[in-house]
């Protein structure tokens, strides 16, 4: 089975000024593990990214730099939108695609992941496909859990050579900026269902080189937990991760 070396991402959001991104990459300087190890990344507002790549090269940090979102257009008319051929000009290095509050608020569809995650392949950018699975849909003991309709239909037209490539943060809807995770047996379940899913539209062999990421209230209490799970690559940290040494525990858990 291919190793996958566990991926461990701060998911900012619209958090943090200036000057709270400096003193956190400052923070953290000299504090990572080695990157054989554990791959760490941080998402975060578009208007830092630049500079986060310029600050982490300085500071000699083991640091993947992370966009929130991303747009399917690598140039043209698209008032507002990120390329990915932009974000792979500043030396960004993936971007989250389909948060649930972006699924949410902003409308995303299974549709437009789609096309994100293929405009990213193409730039040589790690798409973090979120998949969120709602309230309404949860059933811990279905088979068929909510999660595959979205791998299904947000990853039908992804190049296979590529898929690789593609991280899956699986978030219960729920979970997110919520007090509780589900338990270790419904994330190892949901995990377990999500890389057979990508087994039958990739191959096997892909499925077992993609990472799947737990997301949704990770803290440095449960982390060790979920990052001893078979199925678990690494984690997608929302309010744990604003914090320094919140986030250092966790990403020493997956070791
Ligand atoms: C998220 O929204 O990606 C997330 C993981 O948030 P939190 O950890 O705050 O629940």
């Amino acid at each position: 089975m291919a190793e996958r070396i566990p991926l461990i991402v701060a998911n900012w959001k619209t958090n943090k000024k200036v000057a709270e991104v400096y003193d956190f990459l400052q923070e953290i300087q000299g504090k990572l593990p080695d990157a054989n190890k554990v791959k760490v990344g941080i998402a975060a507002q578009d208007i830092y990214l630049h500079e986060m790549v310029k600050q982490s090269k300085e500071l000699k940090l083991p640091v993947s730099v992370i966009a929130e979102n991303v747009h399917w257009a690598d140039e043209g008319s698209y008032t507002g939108e990120t390329s990915p051929a932009a974000l792979a000009d500043i030396e960004v290095s993936g971007s989250i695609i389909g948060h649930y509050e972006r699924r949410k608020m902003f409308k995303e569809t299974n549709g437009s992941v789609g096309l994100k995650v293929t405009a990213s392949l193409r730039n040589g950018l790690i798409p973090i496909v979120a998949i969120a699975e709602d309230t309404t849909r949860y059933n811990p003991d279905d088979e068929d859990m909510a999660p595959l309709t979205e791998i299904a239909v947000g990853l039908a037209g992804v190049d296979r050579q590529r898929a690789e490539n593609i991280v899956i943060a699986y978030e219960p809807a729920w979970a997110i900026g919520a007090a509780e995770t589900p338990s270790l047996e419904v994330i190892e379940h949901a995990a377990r269902v999500i890389r057979k899913s990508l087994a039958i539209l990739f191959s096997q062999e892909v499925a077992d080189k993609i990472r799947i990421q737990y997301g949704g209230s990770a803290t440095p209490e449960n982390s060790k937990d979920i990052l001893g799970l078979e199925d678990i690559d690494g984690l997608l940290i929302g309010r744990a991760s604003l914090e320094p040494t919140a986030f250092l525990s966790m990403v020493n858990d997956a070791i």
